[in-house]
């Protein structure tokens, strides 16, 4: 099995960048890390995740989606879509691996949008496995391996270098010309890595969520509890929590005049922003307590309802650690999934 030793990590990454656009996790602050473009002398975070996730590459938090300008009086629409050139992101955690599953339900799903479909179609996921998973991650509530994640190339981390397994065809298509930089070692070794993490993941503090008193075919049981009001209350509706998150997928879409032509554009939006469902006939959201409600309720019961049971959470932990009043989706899981007359 290949075995990349962490001294030839940046040979590895010049190597890759030659053939495509490389991002990778940099600290930007003590404690925080974003992804950034490779180029020599780029320092690779070595921390859990970043704190936005990976879902920027595929759906940007801004895009320009069209054009429009009048020409002899006819309307031209301008696509001002370039080639995508193909990319690879490295170091992506297995929660944000799978994330990228769920969104491909909502984008790839008929109508295809093909601004998502075009970039899938060119990144490459380099995946990494958790050594030190935190307090806050609770990824396995949902069947979700850390040691083992999802990707296209996964590397996984026994402290001193990486095993590296090509998990699809264009992963192997990109690994095969960069053998000559790895050696070749026995896979128990790889096996030994992934134990060491499953062991820490299974003392990890948020294990046992009541996963199982949601799912599709719950909306009747969860809508009217009367902790909502209580677990919302606080709530400012800052968004915070849908911005970090890497599987909600809401967004808005507005025309600018720009005095020469209209441009559009498309943005992330929030289901816990005010004007979110407003339209000209009113909001059928009224109060913070609705739009709380709403977002949970679309992660842990609506989506699985509509696609095979998958959750749309993927338990990265970000919404525990950014949210100002410290209220997120594991406290809405063990309130609520506290039988009625439990309280
Ligand atoms: S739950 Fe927290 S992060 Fe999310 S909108 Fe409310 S206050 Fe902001
Ligand atoms: S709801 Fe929170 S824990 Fe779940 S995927 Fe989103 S940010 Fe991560």
């Amino acid at each position: 099995m290949l075995y990349l030793k962490a001294e030839k990590l940046d040979a590895f990454l010049a190597r890759a960048a030659e053939t495509r656009k490389l991002y990778v996790p940099v600290d930007s602050e003590p404690g925080r890390s974003s992804y950034r473009e490779w180029t020599p002398g780029t320092a690779v975070s070595r921390g859990l995740h970043t704190t936005r996730s990976a879902k920027d590459f595929f759906f940007p938090q801004t895009e320009n989606l069209a054009g429009f300008r009048v020409e002899d009086k006819k309307i031209r629409v301008i696509d001002p879509r370039a080639e995508t050139e193909d990319f690879a992101v490295f170091g992506v955690r297995a929660c944000d691996a799978r994330s990228f599953g769920i969104l491909d339900k909502v984008f790839l799903a008929d109508p295809v949008d093909t601004y998502y479909e075009n970039r899938r179609r060119h990144g490459l996921i380099l995946s990494m496995s958790c050594r030190r998973p935190a307090e806050t991650c609770f990824c396995k509530n949902f069947g979700i391996d850390a040691a083992e994640p999802e990707g296209d190339v996964r590397f996984t981390d026994d402290g001193d270098g990486w095993y590296l397994e090509a998990l699809t065809e264009a992963g192997k298509a990109f690994l095969d010309p960069l053998a000559d930089l790895c050696e070749d070692r026995d896979p128990a070794g790889a096996e030994a890595a992934k134990e060491k993490t499953r062991e820490i993941v299974d003392r990890l503090p948020l294990n046992d969520l009541p996963v199982g008193k949601f799912g599709g075919g719950k909306t009747k049981e969860l809508f009217d509890r009367p902790e909502w009001a209580e677990l919302s209350e606080a709530c400012i509706g800052c968004g915070t929590c849908t911005f970090v998150c890497p599987t909600c997928q809401c967004y808005d879409i507005r025309d600018f005049d720009t005095g020469r032509e209209i441009r559009r554009f498309r943005c992330w939006d929030s289901c816990m922003y005010s004007d979110f469902t407003k339209m000209a006939g009113g909001n059928p959201r009224l109060t913070q307590k609705e739009r709380f409600r709403q977002r949970f309720m679309h992660k842990l019961v609506y989506f699985p309802e509509n696609n095979g049971g998958e959750f749309g959470c993927v338990g990265c932990g970000r919404c525990l650690a950014s949210c100002p009043i410290h209220m997120h989706i594991v406290k809405v899981m063990k309130r609520l999934g506290e039988d009625e007359n439990e309280q």
